[in-house]
């Protein structure tokens, strides 16, 4: 069971890999200026390299919402505004929320116990105004090759132009729009840090984080995800656990595997109490 009042970090388990693009991928940025024949929707660039990037808030959002739906318990309790909801635990312990865009009360399990909440934090607006953070954290993902995409033929520096349309069905009116998508063959780093506070849940936080992976290969990151755009899938490179004495300069408190398959083998490693004790000795 959780010491629900302490939250200790026991170590760091740092997933790195790759993420490949099957399809042309759009993670909109808000237009700066409008200029004639401009794209209507551009991507998201760093504003120093002009390469565009995968903001790790994107992948982030994107996981938590497909865990959500896989456990479909959770009810959508958090009122997003705007009259979005989704489900976010208001506490650390389960408590009943009216959703204010629902006619009925909805029970949350409480962000300890919550498979979603537990991993992608939970703020607290209740009473207690008991914030969960999050156990994961997701960098930026950065292009990795742009060398290759330097050199296609579109006009636009590493993505291309795909134009969409909308036809009226009566007059046959046209509506084009003209998108930027990053294009397929586009790859981006992967770094994604999950903090170990507590090893009861270590092997059910694997597992949830492992299977958002999965759905979002079968899923789509970015937008326009039923027209094909943003198929992507990751590739881990290592998985490597770091214990806290590792931080604290002291040898052999790390372990990696390579498959995110293998990844119970480092709940074990945190869980080996006694090679802890003697190593940091
Ligand atoms: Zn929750």
């Amino acid at each position: 069971m959780e010491d629900k009042n302490n939250r200790k970090l026991l170590g760091k388990i740092e997933l790195t890999g790759t993420l490949k693009c099957l399809t042309g991928l759009h993670i909109g940025a808000a237009k700066e200026n409008m200029e004639i024949g401009a794209l209507d929707s551009p991507v998201v660039r760093d504003p120093v390299t002009l390469e565009p990037f995968i903001p790790g808030s994107s992948m982030k959002g994107k996981l938590r919402s497909l865990l959500e739906k896989a456990y479909p318990d959770l009810l959508p309790n958090r009122d997003g505004g705007s009259y979005i909801s989704r489900h976010e635990c208001n506490d650390w312990e389960k408590g009943e929320n009216n959703n204010k865009n629902y006619s009925r009360n909805f029970t949350y399990p409480g962000a300890v116990s919550c498979p979603v909440c537990r991993l992608f934090g939970a703020t607290g607006p209740g009473e207690k105004q008991r914030n969960f953070p999050s156990r994961l954290k997701v960098r930026d993902l950065k292009l990795k090759n742009s060398e290759k995409l330097k050199n296609i033929d579109t006009g636009l520096l590493y993505t291309e132009w795909k134009f969409e349309n909308s036809i009226d069905r009566i007059t046959s009116a046209a509506n084009p729009r003209s998108l930027e998508r990053v294009p397929k063959g586009a790859e981006f780093t992967v770094s994604i840090i999950y903090d170990v506070e507590d090893v009861s849940s270590l092997k059910d936080d694997m597992d949830n984080l492992k299977l958002a992976i999965q759905l979002l290969h079968d899923d789509a990151l970015g937008g326009h995800g039923s027209r094909g755009y943003g198929q992507v899938k990751i590739d881990f490179d290592t998985i490597e656990a770091k214990r806290i004495s590792h931080y604290k300069g002291i040898e052999g408190n790390t372990r990696s595997v390579e498959k995110i398959g293998d990844i119970s083998q480092l709940v074990d490693f945190f869980q080996n109490k006694q090679l802890h004790e003697e190593t940091a000795s």
